[in-house]
Order: C-alpha cells, then sequence, then structure tokens
C-alpha cells in the first residue's frame, strides 16, 4: 500500500488474491524463495500519455490514457481498454492484475494486461469518438503488436471504438496486421461469437456451478445489473435456458418486469439508439422504473448476475439478496462484489462464481479471434460458440478441483485464485529472475 498510494481498487483486488494463496504459499516455499509474490504483483511495464484531440466545437481537450502491461509470463499481454470517467492508475492496475489469473484459466496462451483512459464517451457525437480513438492509438500503437500486447474492448470501447483504432493503427503501421487488436467487426477480421462470449460464457460457468449443487436455470428468477455488453448476452442465454430474466439497470436506475425483460427492446435501446435503460417503460408501461443503480439488489431472485462494475455489491446489498434468498451470484463484471461481500456470502453458503473465471469467456474468445487471425480464416459462430462452452466447462473444472484440493470444496473464488496462479508462478519460475 506504501508502494502504490491511493490505489484502493488495486489493493482490494491484490489483497483477496493474496489471502486464497495462503495454502499454496505454505505448500510450495520455492514461490517464495524466487520471489513470486512480489514479482507478480509489480506491472512488467505501465505506460501513461497524453491525449489530446478537438471537439465538435472546436476546442482542443486533453485526456490522459494508460496500457499497464502487467504480465508476459505465458504469452504476450491481453485485456480490455475501459474508457469511463472514473479510469485512473488504480483501476487499470486493478483489471490488469486481475486479468494475469483470467488468462492463465483460459488455458490459451495469453498473459496479462489492461489500458484504457479517463474520457467519457457519453454524449459525444461519432465524429468525438473517432477523433479521441485516433488520438489515442497514435500512441498506444508503438507499444502494442499482435506477438507483443493485444488490446480490447471494455466498459465504453465496445465494436466501434475498436474499428477506429484499428483503422489508425493499420495507417500508421502500413500494414494489415488483424491479430493487434480483438472485438473487431465481422468485415475486417472480427470472430462470431465474440459479442456474445461475455455473457454467454458466464451463464455457462454458472450453469456447470449450479448442476454442481443439484440445481438449474429452468424457472429461476435472474437479476442482472448493466444493460452493456456483458448484461445483454447473459440476459439471452440465460432466457434460453428457461431462466426469467426480471429487471436490468445502467448507471442512472434500473427497470423491474416482473414479467420477464423483453431483451429486443433492450438490446434496439442499448446497440442501436444508445438511449437510457428508463426508456424502456415506454414501451412496456407494466414494468416499473427506478432512479439509481444499488437498489436493484432488493428484488428478489434466485441467481443474481452483476455485469455492470466493480463493487456494485457491498454488503447491505449482500444482506438483502440473502435475505430474499438467493442461490447463486455469478459475477461478469469485473470486481463486481467487496472482499467483505464475498464473505458473507460464503458464509452463508451461497454459491459465488468469481470474475476471474467466470467472465473469462470474452478474453478466450478473443484469443480464439487472435488464432483466426493468425491462420487467415474464419470459424462459424457454432464452431466458436461449441469451444467457448468446452473452455468455460474446463475453468469450472479447474477452479472447482483446486478448491478441493486446497481443502475449500465449494469455494469457487480461492479456487479459482489458486488455479490460474499455478500455471503463471510455474512459468515465472522455469524463466528465472525476470
Ligand atoms: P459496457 O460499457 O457495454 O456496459 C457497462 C454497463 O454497466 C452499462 O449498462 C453501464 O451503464 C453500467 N455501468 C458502467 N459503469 C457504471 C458505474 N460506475 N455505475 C453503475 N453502472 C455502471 O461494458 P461491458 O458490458 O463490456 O462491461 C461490463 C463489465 O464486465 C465491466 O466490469 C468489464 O470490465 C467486465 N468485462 C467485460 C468483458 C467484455 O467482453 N466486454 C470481458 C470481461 C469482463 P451506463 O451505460 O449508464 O454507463
Amino acid at each position: 500500500k506504501k508502494r502504490n498510494p491511493g490505489e484502493v481498487e488495486f489493493h482490494q483486488a491484490v489483497e483477496e488474491v493474496l489471502l486464497s494463496l495462503e495454502p499454496v504459499i505454505e505448500k510450495h516455499p520455492e514461490y517464495v524463495e524466487a520471489g513470486i509474490l512480489e514479482r507478480i504483483v509489480e506491472p512488467e511495464r505501465q505506460i501513461i500519455f497524453r491525449v489530446p484531440w478537438v471537439d465538435d466545437q472546436g476546442k482542443v481537450q486533453v485526456n490522459r490514457g494508460f496500457r499497464v502491461q502487467f504480465n508476459s509470463a505465458i504469452g504476450p499481454y491481453k485485456g480490455g481498454l475501459r474508457f469511463h470517467p472514473s479510469v485512473y492508475l488504480g483501476i487499470i492496475k486493478f483489471l490488469g492484475f486481475e486479468q494475469i489469473f483470467k488468462n492463465s484459466l483460459t488455458g490459451l496462451p495469453i498473459g496479462g494486461g489492461k489500458g484504457g483512459s479517463d474520457f467519457d464517451p457519453k454524449g459525444k457525437s461519432d465524429a468525438e469518438i473517432m477523433r479521441f480513438c485516433q488520438s489515442f492509438i497514435t500512441e498506444l500503437y508503438r507499444h502494442i503488436g499482435q506477438d507483443i500486447d493485444v488490446p480490447a474492448g471494455d466498459i465504453g470501447v465496445g465494436a466501434r471504438e475498436i474499428g477506429y483504432m484499428y483503422g489508425q493503427y493499420k495507417r500508421i503501421r502500413g500494414a494489415y496486421e488483424a491479430g493487434v487488436l480483438t472485438g473487431k467487426g465481422l468485415t475486417y477480421g472480427g470472430s462470431l461469437a465474440r459479442k456474445e462470449a461475455t455473457g454467454y460464457g458466464l451463464v455457462y460457468f454458472v450453469r456447470e456451478m449450479l448442476a454442481a449443487h443439484g440445481h438449474s436455470y429452468e424457472g429461476k428468477t435472474v437479476v442482472i445489473s448493466g444493460s452493456g455488453n456483458v448484461a445483454i448476452y447473459a440476459c439471452e442465454k440465460a432466457q434460453s435456458y428457461g431462466a426469467k430474466v426480471v429487471a436490468m439497470s445502467d448507471s442512472n436506475g434500473y427497470i423491474y418486469d416482473k414479467d420477464g425483460i423483453k431483451l429486443d427492446t433492450v438490446k434496439r435501446l442499448k446497440e442501436v439508439e444508445r438511449k437510457r435503460i428508463s426508456e424502456y417503460v415506454k414501451y412496456h408501461p407494466e414494468a416499473e422504473y427506478h432512479e439509481g443503480f444499488s437498489n436493484i439488489w432488493s428484488i428478489k431472485c434466485d441467481i443474481a448476475l452483476p455485469c455492470a462494475t466493480q463493487n456494485d455489491i457491498d454488503v447491505p446489498q449482500a444482506e438483502m439478496l440473502i435475505k430474499n434468498g438467493v442461490i447463486a451470484v455469478g459475477e461478469g463484471a469485473n470486481m463486481p462484489t467487496t472482499n467483505d461481500a464475498i464473505k458473507l456470502f460464503l458464509e452463508k453458503g451461497v454459491l459465488l462464481a468469481p470474475a476471474k473465471a467466470a467472465n473469462a469467456g470474452g478474453v478466450a474468445t478473443s484469443a480464439l479471434e487472435m488464432s483466426q487471425n493468425s491462420m487467415r480464416l474464419s470459424w462459424t459462430f457454432e464452431e466458436v460458440d461449441a469451444k467457448l462452452e468446452g473452455i468455460m466447462v474446463n475453468i469450472f473444472k479447474s477452479a472447482k478441483e483446486a478448491a478441493e484440493k486446497y481443502g475449500m470444496p465449494g469455494n469457487y473464488v480461492a479456487g479459482a485464485n489458486i488455479a490460474g496462479f499455478l500455471k503463471v508462478a510455474d512459468a515465472m519460475m522455469a524463466q528465472g529472475i525476470v
């Protein structure tokens, strides 16, 4: 904490991982001797840069850009870019740190990294978004590459932003290097099922976890926070399994539709018209809209899928969910549950699917996009989705087995941390003190 003052989200993420590694360290003192823990919490490289751009009024705006290349022990750095006014180094470092273990869990050869900017895309014109993305990548291009570091989307960065960044990257480099960014559009190297991957993957993981404890989605009531990329496709897949999703949110408030959310309306509002979730009730007057997003967790549900942002569920929200009989919580967002709320869920026997494992489907499919780019071919939706499903089933298995091996059966938080850590730690040991 002294070395990284003020980076509260980073401290929180490190604390959660290190606590669950205690039994591993006891068994493997060689990791301590090789300084693995000190090295794994220190990014290999951190890049902070100026992003100047001109708004529609002709005024110069300046934002700050970040890329943290955290760990390359098992492959090129890989992780998304977040554009949100809350972004600062502590957020990027927490995300980059988590990404190391998540990427390891996928079983694919990708290291951990993350980046972004404090730029707020809300209310910006399409031309402003393009100018910002072009300026951002005009600096970042020199630090990335298909064998070096491969960014993707995250909050505020979708296919539109990736497209603008990719166009400018290609122009500067003068080469068609498709594998340098993932989440691309389908006409220029993107992968089918990438858009759906994080949400679908989350629902596959939670399906495995429910099944291991004698439950299924059929007839269950689900609440999902957020209405972005992850939330929309988690909703789609959960509905296809016979669950009833009754609530979704954005940063202003939440909608409650007791008969089940009509996802077509949410998709149109969010993916096409870029409107607020409150507009949903104009088309479905039987539904309710409530200002403020955190009360969404007061709605009674069997399964909670936080898919918006970090620290969405703290102790009061966890208490409401537990009181209402929640069976399982599946983290679609990164670190949506505080460490105290995680503790409470585990104590009360609520099944918890941790983000590192449960939302790894997005980055796994990004790695599949890189493979397709390298092979210069594209797989069908069904092929990619089948691989994604297989990966999620395997991640669940690894987390379950690690939890059992280290004496914490059913604790998938610890299981995922341990399984993700071991592969990276062994690779770091083998590569010497670097
Ligand atoms: P989007 O930008 O598509 O959607 C984010 C959603 O969360 C929006 O509904 C947004 O509301 C809401 N939200 C964002 N910030 C806040 C906030 N501070 N308070 C309340 N609500 C907020 O992002 P994604 O769906 O891509 O990402 C959601 C989460 O999933 C993030 O934690 C991300 O790191 C994680 N994730 C994403 C992956 C992906 O493939 N996209 C992969 C793995 C993890 P509003 O529109 O009002 O801002």
